[in-house]
């Protein structure tokens, strides 16, 4: 059994994220399982230094310990970036392709995408058999109609919640949907505690989890914890 904290690198910590640190740090304190740190660094664009060197200050004033994962942000950066890993991604991909979960290659353009509501694919690009070419499609996963997902006790319709996905960029880097699935197979996470935001994160991943031989996620354990709000009750973020 193994549980992880799993920051993004984009800006610095809020309250929330500190929140979710000692959540998952009490997990794992109370069912005595070894704690993880993952920086999910493979789509942060915006990725400096120093907010490495912010996550390592948090986890230390926090009093955290962990004993897998990065050091400091030298070590890091040195070994452990997501960044590194794009063609071992790339190839973890062909498991996915290969398996029963239906993929295709998206042409849409980002204006054509965001004009409607969901996230899926605007245009008919399901049943064109595009090829996936970088920097002109992006690679989805199809969700049929109809498609639930059990996480825990909570039922989440992931067709009209979420849509068909992205899991391989245009600008040819894996998806965060795909990265977290190959990474939490990897580590064999047993307890994952994330915000209620990242819910349908969650059923996403476990939707294509098995095709990647990531079973560990279908019986994991989730806490999805409601999300600090400032004082208007807007959601916290690292851009403000
Ligand atoms: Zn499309």
């Amino acid at each position: 059994m193994v549980t992880r904290i799993a920051p993004t690198p984009s800006g610095f910590l809020h309250a929330g994220n500190r929140y979710n640190f000692r959540l998952t740090a009490n997990l794992a304190e109370e069912h005595e399982i070894p704690l993880a740190l993952r920086i999910d660094d493979v789509d942060a664009a915006r990725y400096q230094s120093v907010y490495a060197d912010d996550i390592f200050n948090v986890l230390h004033d926090l009093n955290i310990a962990w004993s897998i994962g990065p050091r400091d942000t030298a070590d890091f950066e040195a070994h452990w970036s997501q960044r590194q890993k794009t063609n071992y991604y790339r190839a973890e991909l062909a498991l996915l392709r290969n398996s029963s979960v239906e993929t295709y290659a998206c042409r849409c353009s980002r204006s054509m995408i965001s004009s409607v509501p969901s996230g899926g694919c605007p245009g008919q690009c399901r049943t064109a058999q595009h090829e996936l070419v970088a920097h002109e499609s992006a690679l989805r996963v199809h969700v049929p109609i109809g498609t639930t997902i059990s996480v825990n006790d909570v039922e989440v319709h992931l067709d009209s919640e979420l849509g068909d996905f992205v899991i391989w960029r245009r600008d040819d880097l894996p998806a965060y949907q795909l990265v977290s699935v190959i990474e939490d197979r990897d580590l064999g996470t047993t307890h994952i505690v994330r915000g209620e935001d990242l819910l349908t994160s969650t059923a996403a991943q476990i939707f294509i989890a098995s095709s990647l031989g990531a079973e560990n996620l279908g019986t994991a354990h989730y806490v999805h914890h409601p999300l600090l709000t400032d004082a208007s009750g807007a959601k916290l973020s690292k851009s403000r």
